[in-house]
């Protein structure tokens, strides 16, 4: 279920049952300035107010307000997952392997490959959730300058 964008997340929280403790207060503040935080980040984070805080209860509150839908999960590997506030807008993740950077590029890049799979297999894609993998136009550029370089030193000889 999602939840309603009028309401704050404290308000979420009580709507459903659930209490608003300083530990969730503090996961979602984490989460907010971190962007693209992993449960080890969230913690270190949280931990530099609340120091009894360990990570187990990191992870509880993290899947906690994943189900309740405050906060969204986006794997960028084979590492933790990260972390966003789900009232981000929805962003797909290009991931290069040879630097580690992270771009974000607006779902609209991947519509036609979603509206494929919906058209051929009947599939929803979230794109939100998984990494697209690859190199990167900085690393491709690099590549290419040293590829230059050695074509030239072949014409010297
Ligand atoms: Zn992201
Ligand atoms: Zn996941
Ligand atoms: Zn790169």
């Amino acid at each position: 279920m999602k939840p309603d964008p009028r309401r704050t997340w404290d308000e979420e929280l009580r709507s459903r049952g659930y209490r608003v403790t300083p530990q969730r207060q503090l996961v979602l503040e984490a989460i907010a300035s971190l962007n693209h935080a992993t449960p080890e980040d969230i913690a270190a984070s949280v931990q530099r107010t609340a120091t009894g805080v360990n990570i187990s209860t990191i992870y509880r509150t993290l899947d906690l307000l994943d189900k309740l839908g405050l906060v969204t999960h986006t794997h960028l590997g084979h590492g933790a997952p990260i972390y966003h506030l789900a009232s981000d807008a929805d962003h797909v993740h290009l991931v290069c392997q040879d630097c580690g950077t992270v771009a974000q590029v607006s779902p609209e890049t991947v519509r036609s490959l979603c509206a494929a799979l919906e058209e051929s297999q009947d599939f929803e894609v979230n794109v939100a959730h998984l990494a697209v993998f690859g190199r990167c136009g900085e690393c491709r550029r690099k590549d290419r300058r040293s590829e230059d370089r050695r074509g030239e030193k072949k014409q010297d000889a």
